[in-house]
């Protein structure tokens, strides 16, 4: 579908940018909590409501979403589907940079074809000079997920790809961006996962019982 409509500029400007931070919030959705598993991404409104609010969407595409999946069901579990789907194969690349091996080829498939649908950005005249235009060539899914998708790119490109890290705590595993000095950090928190890890450790020490990462750095 190809809409070449003017859509009315948000007060923030017309930023799609999304950091890293967003990005693995995004796969962080998809969530252990207390090793319990939470998709914070229930359903297709909810997705819709977390692209909104992270500015991946216009309001306009997803209402227009939205009301193309009230009318058919189907559309709504296949959107849904996509974008679980892409979260996953971000995710098995983020675990594999973290892991430092190679992903699995479906997941890089998957990941390749959601960079590949994109915006269309375009120079339109105005009567006070030039503006810009987008023209939403596409589906706003595809372009939210090839948005959430760039910024694992970049850092693979250009940034530091080896401070990307699944939280060591089995009951988190959060994807985070190790952002401290001696790149050695093993916990998305310290006050949260790190604590836990060392209250448990101390009571292993209680117990007499030998702790395998006593020794290990906390930091
Ligand atoms: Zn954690």
């Amino acid at each position: 579908m190809t809409t070449t409509a003017h859509l009315p500029l948000p007060a923030t400007g017309h930023a799609h940018d999304v950091t890293l931070d967003g990005t693995f919030d995004f796969l962080n959705t998809d969530d252990l909590e207390n090793g319990s598993k939470v998709d914070h991404i229930p359903d297709l409104d909810a997705a819709l409501d977390w692209f909104v609010e992270r500015g991946v969407i216009h309001g306009e595409g997803a209402d227009r979403l939205r009301a193309m999946a009230a009318v058919d069901g189907a559309v709504a579990r296949r959107d849904l589907e996509r974008i679980r789907s892409v979260r996953g194969a971000l995710r098995e690349v983020a675990d594999a940079i973290a892991e430092q091996r190679a992903p699995t080829g479906g997941a890089l498939d998957t990941v390749n074809r959601a960079l590949h649908a994109r915006q269309v950005i375009e120079l339109v005249p105005a009567t006070d000079g030039v503006s810009v235009d987008h023209r939403h060539v596409g589906d706003p899914v595809d372009d939210a997920l090839a948005r959430l998708a760039d910024p694992l790119v970049q850092e693979l490109t250009s940034g530091h790809p080896e401070r990307i890290r699944i939280c060591d705590n089995d009951r988190c595993r959060w994807v985070f961006y190790d952002t401290s000095r001696t790149a050695r950090r093993r916990w998305c928190d310290m006050a949260t996962c790190g604590n836990q890890a060392k209250a448990a450790r101390h009571r292993a020490r209680q117990k007499g019982a030998p702790s395998e990462s006593a020794t290990a750095t906390d930091a």
